[in-house]
């Protein structure tokens, strides 16, 4: 089994020579569109039973479920595990990661916003990304280490890894650039390529393949959970994505009040905006004009979301670990004080 992708590049080729293929699965729409597409030529190729399926859970960051007219409509992680069944995977294939830390001899999970408040900084585009890597990335990562070691004995050599994303040409100028696969990873123990089977894949292609197929997607794409018109946000991200237009944002703020008001808390103790271009207290002002998106539903908070609500509150307690250079110029305090959990106002 060559290490190297072979030349010209056959994607069928290319999935026979892989000992695992990773098909990242976010339960947005855009995974499962590439997961079909990998599939397929998987499947061509005879190494459909070295598929597997990963979705890196942010926990409380992501959709989570709603129950609206008495119809439950499932969260991001629940429906990356539904789409890895849709795609014929097992469920013994399909992993679920989320980040964890030890706690006073606890491992507890820790998330996306905790770790923001810690640092004291958002995770802007254009300077070092602080999110995707650790928190999805390299979990996906660590997750194989154990397969690595005996594919490494078994092949004696590297294990080689194929990547699958749902990254499309269509979504940035970066993106556009990107190649159809590139290689991310190369040592002695595993090489990894990064492979986009959709990425000349266009939006509306995607929705009508979807629709097509009769498969599920997220309530977050909709008006309201069940609408079926497309009309909610264009991402299904963390709700609150520091990356994320504006309508999504407005969109995630009407939806998630509690999960804004968290941001705008972080914002506002460590006096870093959320956003290159709005603060989320400009946004939590916006989406209460008329002309704001009309949210369709607002989402109950569960208790995981609470226990990251306590962490994000014991965090604002101390000082940053990161000196951020993106300030807001309005006075206020570097730390939240004791005894102002319940009491916004207070800051
Ligand atoms: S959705 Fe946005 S905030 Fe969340 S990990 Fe991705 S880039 Fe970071």
């Amino acid at each position: 089994m060559s290490s190297h992708p072979p030349t010209p590049w056959d994607p069928i080729e290319f999935a026979a020579t892989r000992h695992r293929i990773v098909i990242n699965l976010s339960g947005g729409k855009d995974g499962l569109r590439a997961g079909a597409m990998a599939m397929d030529i998987a499947r061509q190729a005879g190494v459909a039973d070295r598929v597997w399926t990963a979705h890196a859970s942010l926990g409380p960051m992501e959709w989570p479920a709603v129950t609206d007219g008495g119809v439950r409509w499932p969260s991001a992680s629940e429906l990356a595990a539904q789409h890895s069944q849709a795609l014929g995977i097992p469920p013994e294939r399909h992993i679920e990661v989320r980040r964890t830390r030890e706690v006073d001899g606890e491992r507890r999970p820790f998330d996306l916003l905790t770790f923001i408040a810690e640092r004291g900084d958002w995770p802007w585009l254009g300077r070092a990304r602080t999110c995707t890597g650790p928190w999805k990335t390299r979990m996906v990562y660590g997750a194989f280490t154990a397969h690595v070691r005996t594919l490494r004995r078994e092949a004696g050599g590297p294990a080689l890894f194929a990547n699958v994303l749902g990254l499309r040409a269509e979504e940035s100028r970066d993106r556009r650039n990107r190649g159809m696969w590139r290689r991310t990873t190369d040592n002695s123990a595993r090489v990894v390529d990064e492979w986009l089977p959709a990425h000349q894949v266009t939006t509306d292609e995607v929705w009508e393949w979807t629709l097509a197929e009769g498969l599920p997607y997220h309530w977050c794409y909709d008006s309201y959970p069940g609408a079926q018109d497309r009309a909610g946000s264009s991402r299904c991200s963390c709700s609150t994505c520091t990356l994320a237009n504006h309508r999504d944002l407005l969109l995630a703020v009407g939806r998630r009040p509690r999960l804004a008001e968290l941001c705008a808390l972080v914002e506002r103790v460590r006096r870093v905006p959320f956003n290159p271009t709005v603060t989320m207290a400009e946004l939590i002002e916006r989406s209460r004009r008329r002309d704001a998106p009309d949210p369709g539903v607002i989402v109950e908070e569960n208790a995981d979301f609470e226990r990251m609500e306590r962490d994000v509150h014991e965090a604002l307690r101390k000082p940053p670990a990161w000196e951020s250079r993106a300030r807001i110029d309005a006075p206020g305090p570097a730390i939240l004080t004791t005894g102002c959990d319940g009491c916004p106002s207070t800051m």
